[in-house]
């Protein structure tokens, strides 16, 4: 059964039922003449010329019944006259019809197109342009510049953890198997599509003897539908966030605070230390103004206070690209 859930590439079609093409005389202008019925002029005798058929309104719809379908119609190459598929002869001059091409078909119109071509389009990718290179101008544009180290700085944080009961939530499945006080309520979870009928258009399609059917192209239609489950609040004990020890200093002697022990046993007040986090600052001026950059621990040490160091700066604002560093 792999693959009979993909969605068709052809739509359902479905007949409506044929009926007769119309065609007006050229030589005594008799209109609405029927593609079938009249194969030449009911008031003058002129032949049908198939190339001028037309769909008829709703109005003048006339439906053929029993008609049998046996072809598009053939042009004599004689006589010019539009004869049945099954002729072996044009009726009106006998010239044999072997090999003699089909009427060409009559299409239907369809609603207008949208406007052709799409001038606005240059218009876009004009801004597009300009919007580029404003960015590179503002944004990416870079210059040489030079400066002087003139301090180090550090920060040190570690994160201390509590043992303490939270209040939690999430999905039915996502309950942790030590949680308790759980209380859960429907809410929508995800969305799924599902059928839902189908949309059909209707075409007239000339059949090229005279006749025409109508159509309807059906392709099917789906809809969201919102997918519940229990979402749930729950309590459990779990290793959580309660402070911050800070330490912070100029000069390259890096300190961190005295972190709590780690504790002998996992119970409700226990502590213990968590994250270690450290922030290296380096400050320059460039004889004028100072300029900060945050910085790898690497990179920080690089640098000595008092050097002289060549670096990159945005071409627009001055500022230091500290990635240059
Ligand atoms: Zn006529
Ligand atoms: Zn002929």
């Amino acid at each position: 059964m792999i693959g009979a859930m993909s969605t068709p590439t052809t739509p359902r079609e479905e007949s409506l039922g044929s009926y007769e093409m119309l065609w007006d005389c050229p030589h005594c202008d008799t209109k609405k003449n029927l593609g079938v019925t009249h194969r030449h002029c009911p008031n003058c005798g002129a032949p049908q010329d198939a190339s001028k058929r037309y769909f008829p309104s709703d109005a003048d719809k006339v439906a053929v019944a029993n008609h049998q379908f046996t072809g598009a119609d053939r042009v004599c190459s004689s006589c010019s006259t539009a004869q049945s598929a099954k002729a072996k002869n044009c009726g009106k001059c006998g010239a044999p019809l072997d090999g003699m091409k089909a009427v060409p078909l009559i299409l239907q119109h369809k609603a207008a197109p949208a406007a052709k071509g799409r001038p606005w389009g240059w218009y876009i990718l004009a801004f597009v342009l300009l919007m580029s290179v404003a960015i590179w101008w503002r944004c990416i544009r870079k210059k040489n510049i030079e400066l002087d180290v003139k301090g180090h700085r550090w920060a040190t944080v570690i994160t201390v953890e509590e043992y303490r009961e939270v209040g939690q939530s999430g999905w039915r499945n996502e309950v942790p198997s030590d949680a308790r006080a759980i209380t859960c309520s429907q809410q929508k979870r995800s969305t799924k599509s599902v059928p839902d009928g189908e949309s059909c258009t209707m075409v007239k399609r000339d059949k090229g003897d005279g006749t025409f059917e109508e159509v309807n192209q059906c392709t099917p239609k789906t809809r969201e539908e919102p997918v519940y489950d229990d979402h749930c609040d729950f309590r459990v004990d779990r290793w959580t966030a309660v402070d911050e020890l800070k330490q912070a200093g100029t000069g390259l002697d890096v300190k961190w605070a005295a972190a709590p022990p780690q504790p002998a046993q996992t119970v409700i007040g226990a502590r213990r230390a968590g994250a270690r986090d450290a922030t290296y600052t380096l400050d320059f001026s460039d004889g004028k103004k100072t300029r900060t950059c945050n910085v790898s621990e690497g990179t920080w040490r690089k640098y000595k206070d008092g050097q002289h160091v060549k670096a990159k700066a945005r071409a627009s604002s001055g500022e230091l690209v500290c990635s240059s560093l």
